[in-house]
């Protein structure tokens, strides 16, 4: 007998379920059906079953279509989302239908698309690159990575691997094509066998080795692991061990995180080469539509063993999960910031829970709260010594005081030198600037005072053009003082300064260098950053001038000197996580210097070159550093001592805003207990797109009295007045303010 009435799940921003009449076809939980809502006809996903309905059955509607036999989504996937949706105060409903593939959330029936692996034929083998005029840039660069395929893997590239070369690839792939150079080969259901690698996998030395026994020891059952090692100390070969060990009873699955798109084309190549047996799939958004699904399915349906992806792909159905895996965990792209705001490595961490299965964090820099978790065993440690190959020296690191040196436009006579010297050999430079979460803080030259805020342990933020002050925690407002209040000096000024007109002074001054910006202006039209790097291993590229987005894992072997310029408002940030960001990139962006056989170096442009950052830095020594940073969080109330949440509102009028923030800041005052709840405060960018924001935080020193208000909270800002007017969320355990 099938239940009269069915709970369906939509894409609304409503907290709760939908009734409707069964149809004529039974339904079972976690399927997709269409559903009349309003006027239109929407995608939902089937979460119950009942006898009766609250709602008078006589209005209630009837399920329109059941789009897929079997259920979509298992218990697991939907539980795992239900715990999130709770978690981040986000309603069920979207969190479910966010989570799929864009064709699963449209009301017709999914369709694959054909998929083809593409390689040089004998033709275009014989023709060789010199064939291909100059101006054709696309075709050369997509020609030179085929040709470095022929004898690796014998079946060639995939379009997601030429589009990780040039967002234009389709065209170019036409090209040649036309020329009869490529042949094409259909991919069976998206499942390409790689040929095996003929290379022997490396003797694990003794610490990979033991970070592989201690990690099986607990094969299993939920375990997490903390792997700590800087680039090239040999993670991701411990992850293909236990991957390899976890997998080898069928039908086990892996899923493997990575925090950037970019990334994924490398690791996948590797992977397939390496592990060959086992059928891979990708999952992140510079996907087609099409293969998105694909792969999706293939993970779903258990027959893709291995699955590669970003943030999002950490709620993809796996029915066998044997290991979970988050490379790079520190990275604050894991941290969705928009509709439910979700922390992908920490999603990961209840997953592997729920699935009683181990979980590996791997990191050079671990977060500061994964950290903690380390020390105080809540998570196993295993830390791999040095680089894996010798050869790859560790780059050499130097501060360069810019209190001695004369700058021009912000650049010092020996970072100039030192990067004439790298375009003389026909070398590589990288310029980088630490631009994001820039907010100017009051300094004194004479004795390094810094405007702190009177009442909470943060550093007050210059709003020049108010002539103000302002703590960005607590609301604290004060007028900017001329004098220094510590040693008298009247030369006070705001740190860091503008770096826009880099790029030109560098023309200027070397106008013979190739130069290439890489930051979110240039980056904004889709594919941009990956064409950007493609354009660097073509080695189109002399001097990078970049910000945090270069930092990230880009193996540039013609890479030698990197120039770090404009850290120090970092060093002094109200924003509590600077410095720790910071020493994160400094060392990732250490290591793109010298990856290869050539030695590399790091110039480091500061006013503070004894800073306890770079003496960490210049010794590699994370732990130290931690232990300094963690002090400092313990005694300034900050995570991973606090937990955090964040109100954030938006509306045209700030009246609107304030007066939301108003109400929930005495709500939260009134309702929560052992809660602390600051005042609401504007953000650094106060305006954003026409809407001025505001925000309160909440801080609480365990998760439950936090969760408590929230939920009450959240609850009675729905139904209050405002709630139409102004745009707001909740942010649990933010990263940005
Ligand atoms: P990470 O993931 O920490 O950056 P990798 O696993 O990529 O490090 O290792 C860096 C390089 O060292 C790779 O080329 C890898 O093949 C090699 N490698 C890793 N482990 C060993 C080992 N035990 N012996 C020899 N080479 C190794
Ligand atoms: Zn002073
Ligand atoms: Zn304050």
């Amino acid at each position: 007998m099938t239940a009269p009435f069915v709970q369906v799940a939509l894409d609304v921003p409503l907290d709760r379920q939908f009734d409707y009449c069964a149809g004529e076809i039974p339904t079972q939980v976690g399927q997709r059906v269409v559903v009349p809502f309003g006027r239109r006809q929407q995608v939902g996903i089937v979460l119950g079953h009942s006898a009766d309905s609250a709602f008078d059955p006589a209005r209630l509607k009837t399920i329109t279509q059941v789009l897929q036999h079997e259920p979509l989504l298992d218990a697991d996937t939907l539980a795992l989302l239900k715990f999130c949706a709770d978690y981040y105060h986000y309603p069920y409903g979207q969190a479910l239908l966010s989570a799929l593939p864009t064709r699963l959330r449209q009301t017709q029936a999914a369709v694959s698309r054909k998929q083809y692996l593409y390689a040089l034929n004998e033709l275009g083998l014989a023709a060789g690159l010199d064939a291909i005029p100059k101006r054709q840039a696309i075709q050369r660069r997509l020609y030179s990575a085929l040709l470095q395929q022929v004898g690796q893997h014998g079946s060639g590239m995939s379009e997601a691997a030429l589009a990780a070369l040039s967002p234009s690839w389709r065209k170019a792939v036409n090209a040649l094509q036309q020329m009869g150079w490529l042949t094409a080969h259909e991919v069976i259901a998206g499942l390409s066998l790689a040929s095996p690698s003929t290379l022997m996998p490396p003797i694990l030395n003794p610490d990979q080795a033991e970070a592989v026994t201690r990690i099986l020891a607990k094969a299993k059952e939920f375990a997490p692991f903390l792997l700590h090692g800087i680039t090239g100390s040999g993670k991701t070969e411990v992850y293909m061990r236990l991957i390899e060990q976890q997998l080898a009873d069928k039908p086990g699955q892996a899923l493997v995180l990575v925090p950037e798109i970019n990334l994924t084309p490398q690791l996948e190549a590797r992977f397939r080469s390496r592990l060959p047996q086992f059928p891979l799939v990708s999952l992140h958004s510079n996907l087609g539509e099409s293969e998105r699904l694909q792969n999706w399915r293939l993970a779903q349906s258990g027959q893709a063993r291995i699955v590669i992806g970003t943030r999002l792909s950490v709620f993809t159905p796996m029915p066998h999960l044997r290991l979970v895996i988050v490379d790079e965990e520190h990275d604050g792209s894991y941290k969705q910031q928009d509709g439910m705001r979700y922390h992908a490595r920490d999603v990961a961490l209840v997953r592997a829970q729920r699935a009683g299965v181990p979980i590996v964090l791997g990191s050079a820099t671990p977060a500061l709260e994964t950290w903690h978790n380390a020390q105080t065993g809540k998570y196993g440690l295993l830390s791999l010594g040095q680089r894996a190959v010798a050869a790859a020296a560790l780059p050499q690191i130097r501060c360069i005081d810019v209190t001695k040196q004369p700058l021009q436009d912000g650049l010092s006579p020996a970072l100039i030198e030192a990067m004439r010297t790298r375009l003389a050999r026909g070398e590589q430079s990288l310029l980088f600037i630490n631009r994001r979460g820039y907010a100017p803080v009051l300094l004194c030259g004479a004795c390094q005072w810094i405007a702190p805020c009177t009442r909470c342990s943060s550093r007050l933020v210059v709003h020049l053009r108010q002539g103000r002050l302002r703590c960005h925690h607590c609301g604290h407002e004060e007028k900017i003082v001329r004098q220094c209040p510590s040693c008298g000096n009247a030369d006070l000024h705001a740190t860091g300064h503008g770096t826009q007109r880099l790029e030109q002074t560098l023309a200027a001054l070397l106008p013979q260098a190739r130069i290439l910006r890489v930051d979110r202006d240039s980056t904004r039209r889709k594919d941009a950053l990956t064409d950007m790097i493609a354009a660097v291993h073509a080695d189109e590229v002399d001097i990078l001038v970049g910000t945090q987005m270069l930092a990230k894992g880009h193996d540039f072997p013609k890479l030698t000197l990197v120039g770090v310029i404009d850290t120090d408002s970092a060093l002094f940030s109200p924003d509590f996580r600077a410095a720790e960001r910071l020493f994160a990139q400094l060392m990732q962006v250490a290591g793109r210097a010298g990856r290869a056989d050539k030695p590399g170096e790091v110039l480091i442009q500061t006013a503070f070159p004894e800073h306890a950052l770079f003496n960490a830095l210049r010794s590699q020594d994370y732990a130290a550093y931690a232990q300094a940073l963690l002090q400092e969080r313990a005694i300034t109330q900050f995570p991973p001592y606090q937990y955090l949440a964040l109100l954030k509102a938006e509306a045209n009028e700030f009246a609107l805003v304030s007066g939301l923030l108003r109400y929930a800041a005495d709500w939260a005052h009134a309702h929560g207990t052992d809660v602390l709840s600051y005042e609401p405060v504007r953000p650094q960018m106060e305006r954003l797109k026409g809407m001025e924001r505001g925000q309160l935080l909440m801080q609480a020193d365990s998760r439950a009295p936090l969760q408590c208000l929230l939920r009450t909270l959240v609850a009675a800002l729905r139904e209050h007045p405002l709630n139409a007017k102004v745009r707001w969320a909740v942010d649990v355990d933010p990263l940005e303010f």
